[in-house]
């Protein structure tokens, strides 16, 4: 075991604070990694807050890591001491299921380990994540990192980048396609940039009208103040898709609304109540209600690949660990560009 440091919550209520931790020797297939750079996702919030219910303490958060390897098992075969890598959101899934055998470990049907506040498969170890200084994980769920782009930049796209270019590769979301954008965060930013370059026509709907700027620079053709009743009224049955990145719970059926017969309202945000969804907009129009989370590995490499190719990243924010209270706060209040990431250095 190897102590390493860390920022951990130890409750639900109070800040998180500095804390130690235990990493695993690397086995035949690990892979230990210093962490350089860890972005901060809303997740991270419910999470340390215990929002969904299903939180452990003491909990590290962090699931946008990116560092270089330190060192490798022995029959480790993808890298090797010096490379640059990446963890998301999961650390291992049964690995034999129908989903991982396609790559879709994220729908494992037995069960996937969440990189931080789960339980590993022997049941008892549980997860700690990015806010650390090091992490061992087997190499099936690392990533192979381009060193073209700045590694602050591409932290978040570990999970704000995958969870939104894996519904838009699934729903074939291209051109030809009016896509709507539900709150611009840090998922939200990287659905516009990855919708725009997939050649939809994006428009940003939005609570904060001093979004609309960056909405534009960032890829947008429209903005639409999803609390003006005209502004609205303008983009009703008009879209084929509409990507709900809303972080809490909030009306549906005004979206339901804005979407064209036979489209889709995709939930990527985790809204804690259950939804009221009248059934007529679903049986009049053919509309649909779907959900996607975060990605597979084949896919999350796939998207990496793609950023590293047409030079897409996060816009970002980077912090040093000591201002993560404050930026939690930030996050709450919407005040942020579009993503925090952390300088794991300042540990
Ligand atoms: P974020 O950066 O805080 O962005 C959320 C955005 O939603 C805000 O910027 C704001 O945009 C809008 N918003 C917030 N509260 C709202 C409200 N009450 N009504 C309307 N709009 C509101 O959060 P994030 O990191 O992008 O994460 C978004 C959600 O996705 C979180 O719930 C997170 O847990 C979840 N998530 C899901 C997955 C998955 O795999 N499905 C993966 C990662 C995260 P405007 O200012 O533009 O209105
Ligand atoms: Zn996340
Ligand atoms: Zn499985």
């Amino acid at each position: 075991m190897t102590t390493v440091k860390a920022y951990a919550a130890q409750d639900a209520s109070t800040p998180l604070a500095p804390f130690s931790i235990e990493r695993r020797e690397p086995g035949p297939h690990d892979i230990s990694i210093q962490i350089l750079f860890c972005g901060v996702c809303h997740t991270d919030i419910h999470f340390v807050r215990n929002d969904i219910g299903m939180s452990l303490y003491p909990m590290v958060p962090g699931h946008e890591i990116v560092g270089r390897v330190l060192q490798v098992g022995n029959k480790v075969e993808k890298f090797k001491a010096g490379d640059y890598a990446g963890v998301g959101c999961l650390v291992d899934s049964c690995r034999e299921c129908g989903n991982c055998s396609d790559g879709l470990e994220q729908y494992c049907e037995n069960g996937f380990v969440l990189t931080y506040s789960f339980y590993e498969k022997d049941g008892k170890t549980v997860t700690q994540g990015g806010y650390s200084s090091q992490i061992v994980v087997d190499e099936r769920f690392v990533l192979k990192v381009s060193d073209a782009l700045p590694l602050e930049k591409v932290a978040p796209l570990l999970c704000a980048g995958i969870t939104t270019y894996s519904p838009m590769k699934y729903w074939k979301i291209g051109r030809g396609h009016k896509v709507g954008v539900l709150g611009l965060g840090g998922l939200g930013h990287m659905a516009v940039k990855f919708a725009a370059s997939f050649g939809a026509e994006v428009t940003v709907l939005s609570t904060s009208p001093s979004k609309e700027a960056d909405a534009k620079r960032l890829g947008a053709k429209q903005f639409v103040l999803t609390n003006d009743e005209d502004q609205l009224k303008k983009v009703t049955n008009y879209f084929d898709f509409i990507i709900d990145t809303v972080s809490s719970n909030h009306d549906y059926e005004k979206y339901l609304y804005l979407l064209s017969p036979s489209s889709t309202l995709i939930l990527l945000g985790v809204a804690t109540e259950p939804m009221k969804l009248p059934a007529i907009h679903m049986v009049f129009n053919r509309k649909a209600v779907a959900g996607s989370i975060i990605g597979g590995l084949p896919e999350t490499q796939e998207m990496l690949d793609y950023c590293a190719a047409h030079n897409i990243t996060a816009d970002v924010e980077v912090i040093p660990i000591q201002q993560i209270n404050e930026a939690y706060e930030r996050i709450l209040k919407g005040d942020i560009k579009y993503r925090f990431v952390i300088d794991m250095a300042t540990l």
